[in-house]
C-alpha cells in the first residue's frame, strides 16, 4: 500500500544568517529567519513525509519554542523524521521538491541537494528529484522578500 503526502513552507529573508536550503548552504547575502537553520526546502519535505504518514506537521514534531531545535542543522530534523517513518514499517517511495526563488541561482547546488536529501531519506538520488523556478518577479518570492519550498512524497507499507 503506497501513500502520499505534500509539504509547503516559506520564510523571510534576513540578515546575517546563512542560506541552507536542501541541507546545503549557499553563498548569499542574506539568509532565511526561523528558530532553526531556515531550511525551507527541508521543511517542506518533512511535513510532506509526515503527511503521507499521517503523523501531523514539524510544528507539532518540533515545536519551534522548544531550545532544543535552536539553530537546529534541519537535516537533524529530516532524519528523524524518516527514523519515525521507517518505526511504522514504512519507507521512501520517491521525494519530488520545488523551491521557488528570485534568487539566488539554485541550478548549481541541486545535484548537491539531491545527494544530501537521498542519504538522509536512505534512498537511491533517483528516487530525490529538487527543482528551482523563480516566479518572473511576482510575489513575495519575485520580489526578493523571502523563498517557499513545495514537496511531495510517497511511502510504501514494508511487507
Ligand atoms: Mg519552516
Amino acid at each position: 500500500m503506497y501513500r502520499s503526502g505534500i509539504g509547503y513552507d516559506a520564510h523571510r529573508f534576513a540578515e546575517g544568517r546563512p542560506l541552507v536550503l536542501g541541507g546545503v548552504e549557499i553563498p548569499h547575502s542574506q539568509g532565511l529567519l526561523a528558530h532553526s537553520d531556515g531550511d525551507v526546502a527541508i521543511h517542506a519535505l518533512c511535513d510532506a513525509l509526515l503527511g503521507a504518514s499521517g503523523q501531523g506537521d514539524i510544528g507539532r514534531h518540533f515545536p519551534d519554542n522548544d531550545p532544543e531545535f535552536h539553530r537546529v542543522d534541519s537535516r537533524i530534523l529530516l532524519r528523524e523524521v524518516v527514523s519515525r517513518i521507517h518505526g511504522l514499517n514504512m519507507t521512501v517511495v520517491n521525494v519530488d521538491l520545488t523551491i521557488v526563488a528570485q534568487r539566488p541561482k539554485l541550478a548549481p547546488h541541486i545535484r548537491v541537494m539531491r545527494e544530501r536529501l537521498a542519504e538522509d531519506l536512505q534512498v537511491d538520488e533517483g528516487r530525490v528529484n529538487v527543482k528551482a523556478t523563480t516566479t518572473e518577479g511576482m510575489g513575495f518570492a519575485g520580489r526578493g522578500e523571502g523563498i517557499s519550498s513545495y514537496a511531495v512524497a510517497m511511502l510504501r507499507y514494508l511487507e
